[in-house]
């Protein structure tokens, strides 16, 4: 008889809850299903399948070839392999999207009454959403307490499990290859990506242990500033699992406790608290978590849309962040918030074009995570920041880039420009735009906007919405 191990965010051989109990049976058959179908308006994007095609390779490798691919539902590849094998158990570590929870629910209940045992473990978050909830019995909608109170006064989260028992893989005769996921972009735009990323079990462990060299100590302020290296940038091997939020936790937590592990545990707490909202309101990623935004009169203004999309507002942190974006895959927290308060305020445009967006050329791109995200910066979220703090990106881009390294780096058309006209070059006297080589509105765009009454006509949307209400 053979053990299924079914991987699915869990992309790693060590600490995984579901691995470990299946090699104690001796036999596995590891499999990997992408299932476009069954995900529906939620598939993976574009950056994000990139992401996995390398993931998917590094797994295989470690399980010495051993991996077997499916594309279609994962009801229906399951029930094959089934009818092809003997096996004594399906295992696999829990997912929280509400389409993966329906899905999985109606696999299991089909094994079930087969015979055929599901064993389903927690792989991914260090507290279960439903364990974390306050003392009436409904769940959080505010961090802070959720966090210090809902799960640091619960048990601690478990520690890491290490590597499974010794085993041996079983192949499948239907297996596809790893090609035949089809998860590389025909246009290879990718390529760009490469450099700044190594997919995989050993990449997450090698971008720890640097975060811990480099980046933990000066964590709580240095978080901030997109030109340090005080980020871990451990979030798409968060995601898909090429290392447990268990095994980041206690590395980050060995060592005297000062203010940086704290802040640092306290972000690990913001991701669970996102999974949290989305399995208690598993309408997040589609309806305002406050109601009255419902009435808000957002517009649509596509080019407006492209400009931000394609980081040529003409304002320049703004840029800098939705260029990361494009050329990396990955934008630094503090930016994500400055694009994204400028898209949903000063253009008016719905949160669900840059969720969207972000949805698709992210490597980290996560359901929980973006929708919570999204919810939070446009003020209708849960624990959002109220609509009418809006981030001016000028002073933000002289706060938290001061020397502007980050922005000259994805803007270099703006490198020659002075420190005092970095983050508006609309203020610069023509003499010092000419001395720096630009001709605004040729090499670099005039504003889409004017900052000030953008922000006014943001605040008479929110008003106008508050009287509705
Ligand atoms: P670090 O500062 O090193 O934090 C460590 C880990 O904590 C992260 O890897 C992440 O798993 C978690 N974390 C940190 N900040 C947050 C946060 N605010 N919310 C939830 N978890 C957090 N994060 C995603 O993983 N996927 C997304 O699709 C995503 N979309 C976002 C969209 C918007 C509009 C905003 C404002 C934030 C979004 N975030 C998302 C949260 C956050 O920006 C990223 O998790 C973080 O920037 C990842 O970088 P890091 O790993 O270097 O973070």
């Amino acid at each position: 008889d053979i053990a299924i191990v079914w991987f699915r965010q869990d992309l790693r051989l060590n600490d995984n809850p579901a691995l470990i109990r299946a090699a104690e049976t001796g036999r596995i058959l590891p499999v990997y299903i992408l299932d476009d179908e069954t995900a529906g308006p939620h598939r993976m994007g574009g950056a994000s399948r990139w992401w996995l095609h390398h993931s998917l390779a590094s797994l295989d490798k470690a399980l010495g070839g051993g991996l077997q691919f499916f594309r279609g539902p994962a009801d229906e590849v399951i029930d094959r392999l089934v009818e092809r094998h003997a096996v004594s158990g399906v295992y696999w570590n829990r997912c929280y999207e509400p389409w993966r929870i329906q899905r999985d629910s109606a696999i299991k209940k089909v094994l079930t009454e087969k015979g055929v045992p599901v064993h389903s473990e927690n792989g991914s978050l260090l507290w279960e959403p439903w364990q974390v909830l306050k003392g009436d019995g409904t769940p959080y909608r505010v961090f802070t307490p959720f966090f210090r109170k809902g799960c640091l006064q619960a048990a601690p989260p478990r520690r890491p499990l290490g590597a499974p028992p010794a085993f041996e893989t079983v192949a499948d005769a239907h297996s596809l290859t790893l090609e035949g996921l089809d998860l590389l972009p025909q246009i290879r735009w990718d390529r760009k990506l490469s450099p700044h990323w190594a997919a995989g079990e050993e990449g997450a462990r090698e971008r720890l242990r640097r975060f811990l060299d480099e980046g933990l100590d000066g964590y709580k302020e240095g978080r901030d500033f997109p030109a340090r290296s005080n980020v871990s940038r451990l979030s798409p091997y968060l995601h898909f699992g090429e290392i447990s939020p268990n095994q980041v936790w206690h590395s980050a937590s060995a060592g005297p406790d000062n203010p940086d592990r704290d802040h640092f545990r306290s972000e690990l707490g913001w991701r669970e608290f996102s999974y949290s909202l989305l399995y208690h309101f598993p309408d997040l990623p589609d309806t305002n978590l406050q109601p009255s935004f419902s009435a808000f009169p957002w517009i649509e203004d596509i080019d407006a849309l492209k400009a931000w999309q394609r980081g040529v507002t003409g304002i320049p942190i703004v840029d800098a962040g939705m260029r990361e974006l494009w050329e990396t895959g990955y934008m630094h927290n503090r930016v994500r918030m400055i694009v994204g308060s400028f898209l949903v305020k000063n253009l008016l445009q719905h949160w669900h074009s840059g969720e969207r967006w972000f949805y698709d050329c992210l490597v980290d791109a996560d359901l929980a995570n973006n929708s919570a995200g999204w919810q939070w910066i446009a003020g209708c979220g849960a624990d959002a920041a109220p609509y009418f703090r809006i981030f001016n990106p000028v002073t933000q881009g002289q706060k938290f880039d001061p020397g502007g390294a980050y922005t000259r780096r994805f803007v270099p058309e703006l490198a020659a420009l002075p420190d005092k006209f970095l983050f508006s070059p609309w203020e610069a006297p023509q003499p010092v735009l000419h001395e720096a080589g630009i001709r605004l509105g040729k090499d670099y765009p005039a504003p889409i906007v004017d900052l000030k009454t953008s922000r006014e006509r943001a605040l008479t949307a929110f008003q106008s919405m508050k009287a509705r209400d």
